[in-house]
């Protein structure tokens, strides 16, 4: 018998998700209470997005001043202080995790720290260190979730490595073995292959990226992993580890043999199980789905009206955008707004190299659906910008409707891919034309007049192309 304490909405996790829908809900007059067992901020801040994209990011520099002879660069003497990297690292993550408490503490909302249990579906109660704590609340908004899935035949351990660990390295490993050529994969295993790391990508089907990016696409990154010496074997189902003190041996089965392979390291890349056990959901009467998703509502409503659930816990792409998104939504369907879940402008991002990125329709998706497109495709290679900064491989296409010109979608892989889709999401999610990408003035010499350059393919008068 502890007294509860009332509260108007309960967010439970704090990550993209969680911290986004706490601060939409206190801009809309809630009384906003949130329950974070680790750290404010998520998978995404602390061992996910911003983390990965630091460890990349100087990957990209280490390497690119290691291998810039063509353009008069000779690196010889660069030298990689592997440590004063991670506390870089460290520092980003710090400085951003410390910004997301402020902006909680600045919008008024209470922070605990602490596991959050469902005891029905107007209260739940928190383990803190050192008491349980009951809360009763109007609303609650569950965002708690993914974690990596562990094989029962990788363990982890010192050298079987989920991405935490794999982030975490205090020096740069000579081999490591990925088990696993998705987004994750790719991430992290390009960033150790840019330090020099020798990296072998164990992948069971028969792509990358598990069949999400035309082959157009994924050749480029295969092609750019290769020159890095990475080895990227498909079809391989990998069977086993046996761990020393010093490495692992790690066997697999590919094109009917039984092969072996060694390495300093095994990262165990092979996806992410929502944490939808363990918080009483039967409790509270929330229904998931046979997968162990939450299942929701156009507006994230659970099975039970007065409780939500957003980001890696329920259907669709395991995204911190799409976490926040749902946040914002649910925040305000909680406030008596109309807001509505539309997927189709959320964009998808690989940091591989080159990069990767996609939103809206694929010209296949579009098809499928019986919609006629034209695709607006242009290289790269005839843009200034690639040119003068040596980096000129890849594409981008925009899919338009046929009918009436208007941007349905749109592709791109190459340098900068990452920023450059957020024009093509804009379009798709106002509706614009082609002819108004085409229209507007890009400066020149820029990567993004290359949004116009494939608008005027797709009207069928390029400048810069035949
Ligand atoms: P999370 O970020 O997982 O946050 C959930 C929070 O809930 C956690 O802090 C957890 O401690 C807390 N919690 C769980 N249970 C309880 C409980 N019972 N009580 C209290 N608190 C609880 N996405 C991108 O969009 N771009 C990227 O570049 C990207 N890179 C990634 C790289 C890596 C290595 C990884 C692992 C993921 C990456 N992601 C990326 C995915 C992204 O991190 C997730 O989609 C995102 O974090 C999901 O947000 P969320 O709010 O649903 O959950």
């Amino acid at each position: 018998g502890d007294f509860p304490i009332e509260t108007d909405t309960i967010v439970i996790g704090a990550g993209p998700g969680g911290y986004v829908a706490a601060i939409r809900a206190a801009q809309l007059g809630q009384k906003v209470t949130v329950v974070e067992k680790g750290n404010v901020g998520g998978v995404c801040l602390n061992v996910g997005c911003i983390p990965s994209k630091a460890l990349i990011n100087v990957g990209h520099k280490y390497h690119d001043a290691k291998h810039s002879e063509d353009i008069g660069l000779i690196g010889e003497s660069v030298k990689l202080d592997f440590s004063k990297v991670q506390a870089f690292k460290d520092s980003v993550v710090k400085k951003l995790t410390g910004g997301v408490s402020g902006l909680l503490k600045g919008n008024k909302i209470e922070v605990v720290s602490g596991e959050a249990f469902f005891v029905d579906s107007n209260s739940l109660r928190v383990m803190t260190e050192k008491a349980a704590q009951t809360y009763n609340f109007k609303n609650a908004i569950i965002a708690t979730g993914s974690r990596p899935i562990e094989l029962k035949t990788f363990k982890y351990s010192k050298r079987v490595l989920d991405s935490t660990g794999a982030l975490a390295l205090q020096e740069v490993p000579e081999k490591i073995v990925i088990i696993g050529g998705g987004v994750i994969g790719l991430e992290l295993g390009g960033a150790y292959a840019n330090f020099g790391t020798q990296v072998t990508i164990l992948e069971g089907t028969d792509d990358i990226l598990g069949g999400n990016y035309a082959k157009q696409m994924t050749q480029l990154v295969k092609k750019n992993f290769k020159n890095k010496g990475t080895e990227i074997i498909t079809k391989a189902m990998a069977k086993g580890v046996e761990e020393s003190d010093t490495g692992v041996v790690v066997t697999y089965e590919a094109a009917g043999k039984e092969e072996k392979v060694s390495a300093d390291y095994v990262f165990v890349m092979v996806g992410r199980r929502p944490n939808t056990d363990e918080i009483g959901l039967e409790q509270a009467g929330v229904k998931l789905t046979d997968r162990g998703l939450v299942e929701i509502d156009k507006q994230c409503r659970t099975s039970v009206p007065n409780i939500y659930a957003i980001g890696d816990i329920v259907a669709g792409p395991q995204l911190a955008h799409k976490a926040s998104y749902e946040g914002k939504i649910a925040a305000e369907a909680i406030a008596g707004h109309p807001s509505e879940i539309d997927y189709l402008g959320i964009p998808a991002v690989v940091f591989s190299d080159p990069e990767l990125a996609t939103v809206g329709y694929t010209p296949e998706q579009a098809k499928a659906e019986g919609i006629e497109v034209k695709v607006g495709k242009f290289p790269y290679a005839a843009l200034g910008r690639s040119l003068a900064l040596n980096n000129s491989e890849g594409f981008y296409q925009l899919v338009t409707r046929k009918e009436d010109g208007v941007v349905i979608g749109g592709q791109v892989a190459g340098p900068n891919a990452s920023d450059l889709i957020a024009e093509i999401g804009l379009a798709v999610e106002t509706g614009i034309t082609a002819e108004d990408i085409a229209l507007t003035i890009h400066a020149h010499p820029t990567f993004g007049e290359i949004a116009m350059e494939a608008a005027e393919v797709a009207l069928g008068s390029p400048i810069h192309i035949l």
